[in-house]
């Protein structure tokens, strides 16, 4: 684990590089140095039904991201940094916290940056008892090196693929090389893991879920996408094509962002999805409450 500290010291936990040295309390991207800090924690009902199952998944919201997205739905958390420093000792005792509770599995939201944190804190757990499925829930811009020291640990990789286009990426995240970096993820991420295997009780044990948030205006590239996913990872992945984009944050000041999808758009999303041979989408949400146009 101290090998997975020491990558703090020179940083690049992340695809960003930034070579910062946040032992030492400096700064990168991320705005995070030595210790991670947590928004929120506890047994969440609103996620994936595989995550859920009848007690909820255990979620801890990560503060700060590698990414930039200007339409982020928990900006709050994602850009303005809103939540507490925690030590690995702490950390580890909200892990058997959400365990005593019953939760199904820990549920790491946005970990990118807090990789080598999140490990020392599960050490701690694990000689405490833990051993809940680990969900790796991340905006799938996540590096190959760091990706393989989860190996063994991660249960459950559940990645954002926000983009199929660089040029979009760099505007709509600030950064453009996004769909390289992270189709290259998600396969590492399936070598890992492969596809999602859900146990008799309906609850997700180990596997790939992807998550991908229709834009406005094609703005997120489903067509690639889905093809992505059915040729080159499994036509058996699992995947959340979801529709419940709002404009909020910077959105609010871009034309193009400005507006929820339509049914229509909903609809082609789905359709594309069908057509590329993707044979297990998430349930279909929100559709009743979209416009029409
Ligand atoms: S984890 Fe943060 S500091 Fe490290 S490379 Fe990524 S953005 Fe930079």
């Amino acid at each position: 684990m101290q090998v997975a500290l020491s990558v703090l010291g020179d940083c690049s936990v992340c695809p960003r590089s930034c070579g910062v040295n946040r032992l030492a309390g400096d700064m990168g991207k991320c705005r995070t140095s030595r210790q991670a800090i947590v928004s929120s924690y506890g047994a969440h009902f609103g996620e994936e039904t595989p995550l859920v199952g009848r007690y909820g998944s255990g979620t801890i919201f990560f503060a700060n991201c590698d990414l930039e997205c200007l339409f982020c739905q928990n900006y709050s958390t994602s850009q303005l940094g809103e939540g507490q420093k925690v030590s690995g000792d702490e950390l580890a005792d909200i892990m058997l916290t959400l365990q005593a509770q019953g939760c199904h599995n820990i549920n790491l939201v946005s970990p990118t940056h807090v990789v080598p944190q999140i490990l020392e804190a599960v050490e701690i757990a694990t000689k405490s008892g833990l051993n809940l499925p680990l969900v790796y829930n991340s905006g799938g811009y996540d590096s190959i090196e760091t990706l393989k020291i989860l190996d063994g640990i991660v249960d459950i990789y559940m990645p954002d693929m926000k983009y199929d286009d660089e040029e979009t990426a760099r505007e709509l995240s600030g950064i453009r090389n996004y769909p390289e970096v992270n189709k290259a993820a998600v396969k590492e991420m399936h070598r890992q893991t492969g596809d999602l295997e859900i146990d008799r009780e309906g609850v997700a044990q180990r596997g790939l879920l992807v998550r991908h948030l229709i834009l406005p205006h094609r703005l997120a590239g489903t067509k690639g996408i889905v093809r992505f996913l059915s040729e080159e990872i499994s036509a058996n992945t699992y995947v959340n094509i979801m529709a419940q984009y709002r404009p909020c944050y910077k959105a609010l000041q871009i034309p193009r962002l400005g507006r929820r999808i339509s049914s229509a758009e909903f609809h082609e999303a789905l359709s594309f999805a069908r057509e590329a041979g993707l044979n297990r989408l998430d349930r279909i949400q929100f559709v009743e409450s979209l416009p029409v146009r």
